[in-house]
């Protein structure tokens, strides 16, 4: 039984020397067999196997890493967390996502610095005038808080904004009051303790290198990884932008492409802005970090790549892109930079399907904002993976849309250019 936090357990391991902490997950060797098999401990992975053990009571669960939990996008982002998209489906999960957000810490028994200070999508053109007063209308309809709101306002939540920028003024904005922030390698943290708690076994450095199937109908049975071979009743396949490589193993194709996109913190300043900002004409976001860091993305690389690490072409466009609208960031010396491999799908909406082999389910596509997703997106997926059918939440974000036409557009309200 791991030991709760609490401030009981801070006092008293203070009074010892910090010596009694114990480890927050385990480190199993693999099993033989496992009832599901994810592959991929992101937070969307991690997510899975939480609420298939708390919603399900399904706890014979190995969760497959082939670096470290938290390593790939999921320990890469801005941390982001809003649900102000256009369409019914994406209003539906990313909020259901965005209010589990709200009692994550108190759920897991894990602080994960959810810190929902507002998020605001400046409008810097006509044209985003309407689409976010649209959005705001439709967010209305769908039961998610949001509110168009003037430049003055704007200025008074977020005083470093140049109002009057040279190319783009700021005309309004889209915001989510309770939108905002949280600490990504918390999140994943926390899930993976409680995930071991419940029995089951994350094993990190431990890469798929194949898929197997039998019986007549070529059902999953299970997978050789780097750590040997281990059998398994359900596939769960969560590994964001390497799923073509991973779901070629079991032989399908999917509708992804994998995209590099970077981020990249300032040197710590004082608070100076406590409210997330996107700037979409722009191509800029930025928020403070606790540190006091201006945490700053921008879109997408333009081409597929899988390479996890910063550019400078990147630093110099997006930089120059935030400077028109924030000038206080024009003298700030930049720290570090780093990339993700983001899996794109052809309408910016994440994937949570069944799949041609049976007993494999995907989930993939979350594309540059995953992030906010990761407990709704588990919620949904555990669902589809325990039934073998999926949930109200789920059902929309089957493949099958791309066959039959059934689009879920979200390349606007996706947020940043790709
Ligand atoms: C720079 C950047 C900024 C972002 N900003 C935001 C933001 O502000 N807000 C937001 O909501 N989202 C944001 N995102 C997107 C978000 O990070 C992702 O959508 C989300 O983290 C995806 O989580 P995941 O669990 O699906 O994938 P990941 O965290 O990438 O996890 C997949 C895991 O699968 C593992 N894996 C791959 N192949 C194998 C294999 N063969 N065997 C075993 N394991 C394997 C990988 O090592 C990896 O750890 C950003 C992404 C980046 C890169």
């Amino acid at each position: 039984m791991t030991k709760r936090y609490s401030v009981f357990a801070i006092a008293r391991e203070a009074m010892r020397h910090h010596q009694g902490w114990e480890r927050a997950w385990r480190s199993p060797a693999p099993k033989a067999k496992y009832d599901v098999v994810i592959v991929g401990a992101g937070g969307h992975g991690l997510a899975t196997a939480y609420y298939l053990g708390k919603n399900f009571g399904i706890t014979n669960v190995a969760i497959l890493e082939k670096g470290w939990l938290g390593g790939g996008n999921t320990g890469r982002n801005t941390t982001i967390i809003r649900s102000n998209y256009l369409q019914d489906p994406s209003a539906a999960i990313y909020e259901k996502s965005r209010s589990l957000y709200e009692t994550m810490s108190q759920d897991l028994n894990y602080n994960v610095m959810f810190s929902p200070r507002g998020v605001m999508m400046l409008a810097q053109t006509e044209h985003e005038v309407r689409g976010y007063r649209r959005t705001a209308h439709a967010n209305a309809l769908q039961g998610v808080e949001t509110q168009f709101i003037g430049p003055e306002r704007v200025k008074e939540l977020c005083p470093i904004i140049h109002i009057e920028g040279p190319r783009y003024p700021v005309l309004g904005a889209l915001w989510q009051p309770r939108g905002g922030t949280a600490r990504h390698d918390a999140v994943a943290w926390g899930y993976a303790r409680a995930c071991s708690e419940m029995g089951m076994d994350i094993i990190q450095q431990c890469e798929v290198t194949a898929i197997h199937r039998s019986g007549a109908d070529g059902a999953v049975s299970g997978v050789s990884t780097t750590k040997g071979e281990i059998a398994c009743d359900k596939l769960s396949i969560v590994v964001a932008g390497h799923t073509g490589q991973v779901c070629g193993l079991a032989g399908f194709r999917m509708p992804i492409e994998a995209m590099p996109l970077q981020a990249l913190v300032s040197e710590p300043i004082k608070p100076c802005m406590d409210v997330v900002v996107m700037a979409n004409t722009v191509h800029g976001y930025m928020s403070q970090s606790d540190k006091g860091e201006m945490v700053i993305g921008g879109g997408t690389d333009g081409y597929n790549a899988f390479t996890q690490r910063g550019s400078f072409h990147h630093i110099e466009e997006t930089v120059r892109a935030l400077i028109e609208t924030f000038p206080i960031i024009s003298r700030l010396k930049m720290l570090r930079q780093w990339g993700g491999i983001v899996d794109m799908t052809g309408d910016r909406s994440p994937i949570l399907s069944k799949t041609p082999v049976r007993n494999i389910f995907v989930n993939c596509g979350w594309g540059t904002g995953g992030f906010k997703a990761i407990p709704g997106s588990g919620w949904a997926m555990a669902e589809l993976v325990a039934k073998g059918e999926p949930g109200a939440l789920a059902a929309p974000f089957s493949m099958d849309r791309f066959r039959e036409g059934r689009f879920i557009d979200e390349s606007v309200a996706a947020g940043v250019a790709h």
